[in-house]
Order: C-alpha cells, then structure tokens, then sequence
C-alpha cells in the first residue's frame, strides 16, 4: 500500500484524487466557493462528500419515509414515497456523473436534499401552500430553508445552489437561461434525473395500481424508450450521457427525439395520472386537510397539540413557522393532527 504522507490530511489527498481523475467541467471540492458560514473543514472527508453526510443524518431526510410522491399515504409496500423517489434520483444522478466523470459526492448531496422541503401529500400539499401563502410556496426554496436555517447544515455554495435550482414544474428539461439553471453541471444533472426517475416511476407505480397499462402508454415515444420500467431509464440515461459526449461543448445535451420523449410522457402523465378522477379526489382531500391545519395553527399557534414541533421563538413566528410546521409534517403527521383536531372523540364511559 502507499505510504499516507502523515503530515497531510486525508481530506486533501482526496481532493487531489479528485483533481487528478474528474472532468476539467467537474466540480471539484478543493474549489468549492465556501459554506454559507466559513468554518474548518473535514480531516477525513472533501467537502461535497461531508455535505452529504450531514444531508443523510438530517431529520427532514428521515421525514421524507412518510410523504407521499403522488399515491397518498399508500398502503401498498411497492408504492413510491418521497423517500424511494430522492434515492432513485440520486442513483440515475451517479450514473451519469460517473460516466461523465462529473463529481459523484456533489451530485448525490444535491440529489438527496433536493426534496427536503417537500410538503406532505405530494403537489397537492404543494399546491395548497402555494395559494395560501402570501409571496406563494415553491418545495425547492423550502429544500433550502430547511438545510440552512431549519436543520442548520451550512452546506457549500454548489449544494445550496444545486437544491434550488433543481425544480422545472412544467419548464423546459434543460433550460438556456443561466438564471434558471444550476451553475455546476452536477446541480444539472439532478434536474434531469428528478425527472428521468419521476416520468419513469409514476409510470410504473400508475400501472400497479391499475390506473393505466403498458398499453396505454403513447406507442411512439414507447418505441424509443422501450417497453420496461427498466429499459425506459436506461434509454434515457445513456440519451443523455451520449448525446452529452458527443457535443462536447461544456453543457449537457438530450437528442430532440428524447427531449420530445420526455416532455410528452410528462404530458401524458398530467392528463392521465394526476387528472385521474380518483387520484384527484385524494388530491383535493388531501388540500383541505393541510387547508383546515393551517388556519388552525394561525389562529391559535399555542395550542398544546402544536408543541413542540412548531417553533415560534426568534424570527421564526407567524405565517413563516405555520409554512415550516405545515410544510415539514409527514402524511400520518398531518392526518393524525387532523384527527386529534377536527374529529369528534368516543365518549369514554367513567
Ligand atoms: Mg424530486
């Protein structure tokens, strides 16, 4: 084994481990732009890696278990949730840093964190938000509130930029404004995989419940993608990586035939799947719970029920601590709360 030079840290060897192998378009740990508030790095771990480290040990990763993607609170084992859905998109990511030879570490630390802020009951948690808070409610800058006020991580610039910039709501896959994108190509690369892993996934999980069949699926774009939950990923993927490859000229790339693949199977989703009448009436379900919590907590913040998930010391009060109390709960939480609230008790016989 090579000697360890004992008068350098491990940290910096791996850094110039990381100097040595990635891409020149890669980011590089060594070079990160800095955490939010400076402070002595790591002696065993470069920064993006430590970043992830303490995105993984976070509670609001723990939460992400119990919230839904777009089946609510599925009593089906195989069903997605927040949780499967961020470690799919962090497994797609890493394959594609990989081959590019982009920074692995920083694309899974963006990958894992990019949903933190994710409101219970998938976008229609979002969606209720979004209307009732002034200055509206967008999951991806709650992701960054959440690693750097709420849970505290002072995380690096590249992290912090790559979690908000992730989100595309119906926009373009890879957008030409700069202001919308991601400045690393890692932050990026999670943006195409948070939509690779979700068309991919919600696909599979609307078959398993019933709600569509292979079938159903638009023949053109399954002739280019393949027929399987598997061979759809893939194709994907190495579009990408190809196509990337191939141009050569510093940014990521996907054929048209794919962009068109992609953006129409989003399409298909929309109307077929999350217009699905049932998934729609949880939806709005779902919309007048967090609805009815959310009024409650305004009006009466010191209720005990409250304590002590909802902070209200410091700058943290108000409609902010509502939005953060509502926005981190789980789907059980949120019911739950609902249920101890709203619904009448069994009279206890004395
Ligand atoms: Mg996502």
């Amino acid at each position: 084994m090579e000697r360890i030079e004992h008068n350098r840290s491990i940290r910096s060897i791996l850094e110039e481990v990381e100097e040595g192998t990635l891409s020149s378009l890669a980011a590089k740990s060594g070079q990160s732009r800095g955490r939010l508030k400076p402070e002595e790095e790591c002696d065993l771990r470069p920064a993006f890696q430590h970043d992830r480290d303490r995105i993984l040990h976070s509670k609001a990763f723990r939460r992400l278990k119990h919230k839904s993607q777009v089946f609510l609170s599925p009593t089906g084992d195989h069903y997605r949730t927040r949780l499967t859905h961020t470690l799919e998109v962090a497994q797609i990511a890493r394959t594609m840093a990989k081959s590019l030879r982009l920074n692995e570490d920083l694309t899974e630390a963006i990958a894992l964190a990019h949903d933190l802020g994710h409101t219970p009951f998938g976008h229609a948690g979002e969606s209720v938000l979004n209307r009732i808070v002034e200055g509206g409610f967008r999951h991806n800058e709650q992701s960054l509130r959440v690693v750097d006020i709420l849970e505290g991580l002072n995380l690096t610039f590249e992290v912090r930029d790559g979690i908000l910039k992730h989100s595309k709501g119906q926009g373009n896959i890879l957008d030409d404004d700069p202001k919308v994108m991601a400045s690393t190509l890692e932050g990026r690369l999670v943006r195409v995989a948070d939509i690779i892993a979700y068309i991919c996934h919600d696909i599979d999980d609307a078959i398993r419940a019933g709600v569509l069949t292979e079938d159903d699926l638009p023949l053109r774009y399954g002739n280019l993608v393949g027929r399987t939950h598997s061979s759809r990923i893939g194709s994907m993927v190495r579009d990408l990586i190809a196509t990337t490859r191939e141009m050569d000229d510093g940014e990521l790339h996907l054929t048209p035939e794919m962009t068109e693949a992609m953006v129409g199977l989003r399409k298909f989703l929309y109307g077929k799947v999350y217009g699905n009448p049932s998934i729609k009436r949880d939806f709005d379900r779902a919309r007048k719970v967090l609805a009815s919590l959310f009024v409650a907590v305004i009006e009466e913040p010191e209720r005990p029920e409250f304590a002590p998930s909802l902070t209200l010391s410091g700058e943290n009060r108000g409609t902010e601590a509502a939005v953060d109390f509502i926005a981190g709960m789980t789907d059980r939480y949120a019911l739950d709360l609902y249920d101890k609230l709203f619904l009448p008790r069994p009279w206890a016989v004395l």
